[in-house]
């Protein structure tokens, strides 16, 4: 089913768990589909994201060592901390190209780069957003000089922002499509009639491979300033695909709190009772623990009831949350 070179395939967990959670009082039934659980490091959607990419290079390119990997990020970012460990596993030369100078100063995702062997340029952020932003007048030249000066490397887009990224979410959605039936059967409860997923926002490319799939309803919950933008993200991945669809999406940006990567007091106070309570699902306040706020409000608030079930998707991300010590 997943085609994975095999140094991957031992270590990864696929599928993941789907697994009944408790959430506030709420006529539904609560699953969470346990994507933080696919590694400890090759954090959750972001091996979704990559993992279309990933398996087409490692089946066009037989000799490993030829494969030359170039992407984007900050100094906390869990797509640059997965894919420099998916290339250290599978032996590719990665370079991380980070926005704002860190050096002297690296962030335990830094050091973690390091030891797997990445090389790590450090730019200042508006040279940064010239090859990253593609509204930026000198990106197409960036990127254009970029690829002459490394010809073989793949580039990968910051955050893993592509339509490549969008098969991943797909296989995340057939795996609940087996689970979901068969844990109601084998717990003699009624099947799912209405369906929900729900998933943090921070490019729009998890939600739109969600969509994609068209196999229920998709609510994401924002997790960065970006009205707007967000949904125009995703209806341009959406519009790639050949068919319409026919699910349900939207974007909820009211769990936003002070922007990306700050939290609040409720928000703390949310994410510390819960990882107290639920110590086996543990989230941050980046990504997962917004989003699982959200759901929490808008269950308490009754405004989900229309569904049989909702899933809400643990995208990973606790690295990000580190502040000491290095993982592996
Ligand atoms: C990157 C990330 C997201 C955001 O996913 P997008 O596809 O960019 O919207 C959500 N959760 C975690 C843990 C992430 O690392």
């Amino acid at each position: 089913m997943y085609n994975l070179p095999t140094a991957l395939a031992d270590v990864l967990t696929l599928p993941s768990p789907l697994e009944r959670i408790t959430v506030a009082q709420s006529t539904s039934r609560i699953w969470c589909k346990r994507d933080d659980l696919i590694h400890p490091i090759i954090s959750g959607n972001k091996w979704r994201k990559l993992s279309a990419s990933i398996t087409s290079l490692v089946n066009r390119q037989p000799t490993q060592d030829s494969v030359q990997i170039i992407s984007f990020g900050g100094g906390y970012s869990n797509h640059l901390h997965a894919l420099a460990y998916v290339c250290c596993v599978l032996g590719y030369e990665f370079t991380a190209i980070v926005r704002g100078h860190y050096s002297g100063n690296e962030t335990p995702c830094l050091q973690d780069l390091k030891t797997w062997g990445c090389h790590i340029k450090y730019l200042d952020k508006t040279l940064y957003k010239s090859y990253t932003d593609v509204s930026q007048p000198e990106y197409p030249s960036s990127m254009k000089n970029l690829q002459e000066h490394f010809p073989r490397a793949v580039i990968i887009p910051e955050g893993g922002y592509s339509i490549d990224a969008l098969a991943g979410s797909r296989m995340c959605i057939s795996e609940i499509a087996q689970q979901l039936p068969l844990i109601c059967k084998q717990s003699n409860e009624p099947l799912p009639t209405k369906t929900l997923i729900v998933t943090p926002v921070a490019t729009g490319s998890t939600l739109a491979g969600l969509v994609s799939a068209k196999y229920c309803d998709v609510l994401g919950i924002a997790v960065l300033r970006g009205h707007g933008y967000l949904e125009d993200n995703v209806t341009a991945l959406l519009s790639c695909q050949q068919s319409s669809n026919d699910c349900e999406w939207s974007i909820n940006h009211d769990y936003v709190s002070r922007g990306y990567a700050k939290s609040s007091a409720v928000l703390d106070g949310f994410i510390q009772a819960w990882n107290q309570a639920n110590p086996t699902m543990l989230v941050e306040p980046c990504y997962s623990g917004k989003a699982l706020w959200g759901l929490v409000e808008l269950e308490n608030k009754a405004a989900l009831d229309a569904y049989s079930d909702i899933i809400f998707l643990h995208t990973g991300g606790l690295q990000g949350a580190r502040t000491t010590s290095v993982i592996a």
